[in-house]
């Protein structure tokens, strides 16, 4: 038992029978009252009928009577309109700072058994980092499960918009740049994302625009701008981007970042920085709004076709410059990068745009999007399959991930619905 499942039972009203008194009196509860977060009673404005007889004022909940005074609330005169003191065991009367002793209801004997059990099954320690609720799910009616998970893919994008508002600061409010910063980030995976933000921030979208339908100059650009340029090469190609980022250099005034940066460790070939810069380079000659153009495409598979960016023929045979393999293929973006690159970077940015600009029509855009998206598979996934929960689509697997990384795992089935439905159930099982 713990004071915050108390307060939730009252809260709630999870309770067997009619309320009475430790002396006697019955107790009905018109209003509950607010819950108080900070110093203080923990309901304000509850409204009680004790016995007949009418009261407005505070409701004070503790796990023991005797706890009234363990936290000296008998002489703190911010307790004196207390009408009701609730509490699991009532171990000894108390009174007020003005000398008043409130009516005690000692709540165990109005609570189920079934719903004690129930709270510490949701908090008994698992053997893995398992969803504590697993087992009652199939209690839990559908639609109970569907509207949550509505909220949850919602927070989901919220929680991912942390990254699209501090470009948007970065970048004051410029949508182009800010979409420009993003996709550069997503394409760094999460090995190179900051070593890619900070190509993009040192390379003017402008100029790459100016560029845009000349895929070496633009090459030679990013590379050049990643730094990895600066050494000799036995390739023609690389030298050719290299005379070109030289000759354009002198007059744009290019600075390249460290290029010792780039992370190349526990990566696959395909996904090296090399290969990555090369495929972002050709999602930049697509477009050179590629915010305007997106904000257009409200099917999913015209942006997976879009994402779907191959890297320049030099790379068909080669991971690093002056590396040839054995086998030639061409390096287009895998599936799984262009549906990461919508539900990381696209859905959160158009999500953040419809809230700032107070166009709903965007917010349901971006969820849409995911909801055409088929459901991802993954371990977290896997785990509420089990259980009996399939999702139908992204956006529902996201809210899955979301769900068991931002509640399940730290144990906060106090405020989840499906937790709620839970205990609600116990509380009235006979
Ligand atoms: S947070 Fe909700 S879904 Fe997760 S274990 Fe608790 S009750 Fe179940």
């Amino acid at each position: 038992m713990t004071e915050a499942f108390l307060q939730y039972v009252w809260q709630h009203q999870l309770i067997t029978s009619p309320l009475r008194t430790t002396d006697g009196r019955s107790v009905k509860v018109l209003r509950v009252g607010d819950p108080n977060h900070d110093a203080g009673p923990d309901f304000f404005n509850s409204r009680l009928i004790i016995d007949d007889m009418e009261w407005a004022g505070n409701v004070e909940l503790h796990l023991s009577s005797s706890d009234w005074y363990a936290h000296r609330h008998s002489s703190d005169p911010h307790y004196n309109n207390v009408i009701l003191h609730v509490v699991y065991t009532h171990d000894r009367d108390i009174t007020l700072a003005n000398g008043v002793t409130p009516p005690t209801v000692e709540l165990r004997h109005f609570m189920h058994e079934a719903l004690v059990r129930n709270y510490d099954a949701l908090n008994a320690p698992l053997p893995d980092d398992g969803i504590p609720c697993a087992r009652r799910l199939g209690e839990v009616p559908p639609i109970v499960i569907k509207s949550f998970l509505d909220r949850m893919t919602v927070e989901r994008i919220e929680a991912k918009s942390v990254v699209v508002r501090r470009l948007l600061d970065e970048s004051h409010g410029n949508w182009e740049q800010t979409c420009y910063w993003l996709f550069a980030h997503y394409f760094g995976g999460t090995v190179n994302a900051l070593p890619f933000e900070l190509l993009a921030k040192a390379t003017d979208q402008r100029l790459l625009a100016r560029w845009k339908d000349q895929p070496q100059r633009l090459e030679a650009i990013l590379y050049g701008q990643a730094g990895m340029l600066d050494s000799y090469f036995d390739d023609d190609y690389p030298r050719m981007l290299q005379a070109d980022y030289e000759a354009l250099r002198q007059g744009a005034a290019l600075t390249p970042i460290d290029n010792t940066i780039w992370r190349y460790h526990c990566l696959r070939p395909s996904g090296f920085p090399t290969i990555r810069i090369s495929q972002f380079a050709t999602l930049v000659s697509r477009s050179s709004n590629l915010f305007a153009t997106l904000l257009d495409i409200t099917d999913a598979k015209a942006l997976l076709a879009l994402f779907a960016c191959t890297a320049s023929p030099y790379w068909d045979s080669h991971y690093r410059f002056d590396h040839t393999t054995e086998l030639s293929t061409p390096k287009r973006i895998g599936r799984s990068l262009a549906v990461s690159l919508i539900i990381n970077a696209w859905v959160p940015l158009l999500f953040v745009y419809g809230a700032l600009h107070g166009q709903q029509q965007y917010k349901d855009q971006a969820l849409s999007l995911l909801q055409q998206l088929p459901a991802e598979d993954n371990a977290v996934v896997r785990e509420w399959v089990a259980t009996g929960i399939i999702p139908e689509n992204a956006a529902q697997s996201q809210a899955l991930l979301h769900l068991k990384h931002t509640f399940c795992s730290s144990r906060r089935c106090l405020e989840c619905r499906i937790g709620y439905n839970i205990l609600k159930q116990s509380s009235s099982s006979t």
